[in-house]
């Protein structure tokens, strides 16, 4: 754990409305107390078993986010404790949610991740499919998710320029479905966008979660 960066990377989000999701995924639970000893509360995982298996260990005030794919078959053992998964890549996905969170008693929040990189290998649904999902009747009819905002991946490069414009296509469309279709819903608020390496980049579009795992553990 590195608390000189988790230090100056809380000071840099402050004129910023936006939070740190630390990233603990691969991480022992040791390192998770250490950096939950120095205040931080919510914590970022992309595997299910390594979520519920740190979940059962730790203090229960964590905030619990899954940012990774997500499988239907595997949303059940999150669904009683998740406060909010930034990963849903299909409706197919939201409908399963909406059912685990109903067993539950439950509204789970989420996040649509939108593919905004060159690279093949990232999940997302594009903007279309965003659409068709919104006015779909499949999801009108569910009440116990709750559609918070969108998360975006940028492309892996150095070229700063390129992610800024990523970042900020995101950002134009995060404002336009807000107009066209949550206007009635204040909850949909966040974006999540930044990593590590572009969360500086992020800040200056309007990123209200970054995702930050290697510059707080070290390299996994
Ligand atoms: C691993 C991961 C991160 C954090 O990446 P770092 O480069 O270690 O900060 C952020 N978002 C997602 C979806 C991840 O899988």
């Amino acid at each position: 754990m590195n608390p000189e960066n988790y230090r100056a990377i809380c000071e840099e989000l402050k004129p910023y409305h936006c939070r740190l999701v630390a990233v603990s995924k691969t991480k022992p639970v040791e390192d998770i107390l250490q950096l939950y000893g120095a205040g931080q509360r919510v914590f970022g995982e992309n595997k299910v078993q390594e979520m519920c298996s740190k979940y059962e260990q730790l203090p229960k005030d964590i905030e619990w986010h899954l940012i990774g794919h997500l499988q239907t078959n595997k949303v059940k053992y999150i669904a009683p404790f998740v406060r909010l998964i930034h990963s849903v890549d299909s409706l197919k996905l939201l409908i399963e949610i909406d059912k685990q969170a109903q067993k539950n008693n439950r509204v789970i929040d989420v996040l649509l991740q939108i593919f905004i990189a060159d690279e093949e290998t990232k999940f997302g649904l594009s903007e279309p499919e965003v659409e068709e999902l919104l006015i779909s009747t499949e999801y009108t009819r569910l009440q116990n998710v709750r559609v918070c905002g969108l998360m975006g991946m940028a492309t892996n490069t150095d070229n700063e320029a390129k992610i800024a414009s990523e970042f900020a296509q995101l950002q134009v469309f995060f404002k336009k479905l807000k107009t066209s279709f949550f206007s009635a819903q204040p909850h949909f608020k966040e974006l999540s966008m930044g990593m590590s390496a572009d969360y500086k980049i992020a800040l200056r579009h309007g990123s209200t979660y970054i995702r930050v795992g290697s510059m707080l553990f070290g390299e996994r």
